[in-house]
């Protein structure tokens, strides 16, 4: 795992490599301080050279410039390079998010895949700025540190080092308690995005039911868990931070003991003890850090593997290695024997034989959970089937570029997603490039150009977080003039209408009809009467397709057609 996280710096290894030797160049100049101390406590103060003793300020004055410049280079180009890692791993994610299959999202909620888009790759970001770099200056520091105080006076450098394994121990413990809280803060994270997702993103329905009370207890429940988990994680954070301080002073005040019987003894000069003491404090800083990066390890890795979870969930759904391109099609199609159930047990679909010649109007309806609307998204391949075949124009579907199939098929359903953003960025969505005499051209094709004129902003008109300043027909006839502009050869109508009242479906339908004028058009209806001119009327139950012909046909048959339709005109 490592070595993939490694890969990540490739790119920046210029950045990586400046930013690693300044880091090391200011970690030993903040050796040289109690060396010059030394020197300067032992030789210049009794020498009394005021000429010397200025030049030794000089000369500490450039060392404290120097570093502080070489400060600001490693904590801005660190944090660039760590930055950097971050934005690349967040880019390669959502990327390949968007590849991910419709099963996938039916399984995984969206706050925890928005987690693992931002506070998750943070923390990764934090670890590759930081982990190597503080970690090999530390271990620099504190080798570097120990073999001065060792050269100094041995055995006061061994007598102040018995106490790092107190400390080493300590960190290892408190730092397993820091991963078991970093995980549970995770999946916090994730659990109270979902929360503020449904709640905000439903708000509608949340105040219509007058739910506001019972949303804000179910939220304050979630939160309340976040804070648990924060609170045992800086109580673990203070416990270390209080122990370590409080042995590291230990530490300080063992060698300020033994360092002034040390002097009395003769052992080691004033200079000496000074510099030896402010080694020490040199020595145990590192740990400090050490500490640290003991800390974001944990943290880091734990995003960096759910990042890589992700990263390397295959969709189930994508263009096999030879792969065509469909090329214009007609729209001629066929299901051939086709089985599918979302569950493994649970089949929604047994054996389907259907054909649909290009540029045939046929109609679906039967009961509700039927399967219509499952039959419909096996055509774009948005799940795949278990058997059988689908093929249009005599090409299997499986063997053509996902792109060049879904190009071509364009799908109207009950609930228009509409983004937020202008009117006209909605309907260049069914052509990203397309020109505003086009736009204009579907939008009066759509019948929507009335109301858009209207609009003081016109085509730059906002309309909202999803849509949510248009009206449903305004909505329907939006989505409409995006088909007009993809202006696709197979067209799916999932009951496009049905969630309007009469008078504004009658208006829909007449456009509705023209555009599924020259195209393979798939509708599916509940409301009959939007249906009654297609070509041909499949009715699909349970049972699988068990009626099909023209509308009066079967009326006639008797079946459950002619029962619906009884249901909705009286006989
Ligand atoms: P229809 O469009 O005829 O009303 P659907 O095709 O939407 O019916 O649904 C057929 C059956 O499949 C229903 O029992 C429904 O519960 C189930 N179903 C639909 N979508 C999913 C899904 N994404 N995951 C699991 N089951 C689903
Ligand atoms: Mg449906």
């Amino acid at each position: 795992m490592l070595q993939k996280f490694f890969a990540y710096y490739k790119p920046y290894k210029t950045l990586f490599l400046v930013d690693f030797c300044c880091a090391v160049f200011a970690g030993l100049l903040e050796l040289c301080f109690p060396l010059v101390v030394n020197k300067f406590v032992d030789n210049l103060l009794p020498s009394g050279n005021w000429s010397l003793i200025f030049w030794a300020c000089v000369g500490l004055l450039a060392i404290y410039g120097l570093n502080s410049l070489l400060q600001y280079i490693v904590t801005y180009w660190g944090h660039q390079l760590g930055i950097n890692i971050e934005t690349d791993m967040r880019g390669k994610l959502f990327t390949h998010v968007q590849k991910l299959s419709f099963r996938f999202f039916d399984n995984n909620k969206t706050g925890h895949l928005m987690a693992r888009m931002t506070s998750n790759l943070m923390e990764i970001g934090e670890m590759a700025h930081h982990g190597p770099e503080d970690l090999f200056i530390a271990a620099m520091t504190l080798i570097g540190a120990f073999v001065l105080m060792l050269l100094i006076n041995w055995k006061l450098a061994l007598l102040a080092v018995i106490i790092i394994p107190g400390l080493v121990y300590l960190s290892l413990y408190f730092n397993r308690k820091m991963i078991y809280a970093f995980q549970r803060m995770f999946k916090d994270i994730g659990e109270f995005n979902t929360r503020v997702e449904d709640s905000i993103g439903g708000v509608r329905v949340v105040q219509a039911f007058t739910n506001e009370k019972y949303e804000s207890e179910r939220f304050a429940e979630n939160n309340e868990q976040y804070r648990q988990t924060k609170f045992i994680s800086y109580k673990i954070q203070a416990q270390n931070s209080s122990i370590s301080y409080f042995l590291m002073r230990l530490v300080i005040l063992f060698v300020l003991v033994c360092g002034t019987w040390f002097v009395i003894q003769g052992e080691m000069t004033s200079g000496e003890f000074v510099g030896f003491l402010l080694l020490s404090n040199v020595f145990l800083g590192p740990i400090n850090k050490i500490n640290s990066v003991i800390e974001s390890y944990p943290k880091g890795m734990a995003g960096f593997k759910s990042y890589l979870e992700l990263l390397e969930t295959d969709p189930d759904i994508a263009d096999s290695p030879d792969a065509i391109d469909a090329g214009h099609l007609r729209g001629d199609i066929q299901f051939s024997n086709v089985t599918f159930g979302y569950e493994n047990e649970a089949k929604v679909l047994r054996n389907i034989d259907l054909r649909i010649r290009a540029g045939e109007t046929v109609a679906f309806v039967g009961p509700s959970g039927a399967g219509k609307t499952t039959l419909c998204s096996l055509l774009p391949r948005f799940y795949d089937a278990e058997s059988g075949t689908i093929t249009v124009d005599g090409i299997d579907i499986t063997r053509m570029k996902l792109a060049s199939l879904r190009g071509q098929i364009g799908i109207v359903q009950q609930d228009v997603f509409l983004f937020s953003g202008t009117i006209r960025e909605n309907i260049a969505y069914g052509d990203l490039h397309a020109a505003d005499k086009d736009i204009w051209e579907a939008v009066r094709r759509a019948r929507l150009d009335e109301f858009i004129r209207a609009q003081p902003e016109g085509l730059a008109t906002v309309i909202g977080e999803r849509g949510v300043k248009l009206s449903g027909g305004q909505k329907q006839r939006l989505a409409i003039a995006r088909m007009f502009l993809k202006n696709p050869p197979i067209l799916i109508l999932d009951e496009a209408t049905s969630a309007l009242d009469t008078e504004t479906e009658k208006a829909i339908q007449q456009s509705l009809s023209e555009l599924s004028a020259g195209r393979t058009t798939l509708v599916i209806a509940h409301r009959l009467a939007t249906i009654k001119n297609a070509d041909r009327i499949v009715v699909v139950t349970e049972q699988g397709i068990t009626e099909q012909g023209k509308h009066l046909e079967l009326v006639a048959a008797g079946g459950v057609y002619s029962k619906l339709h009884e249901a909705q005109f009286g006989s």
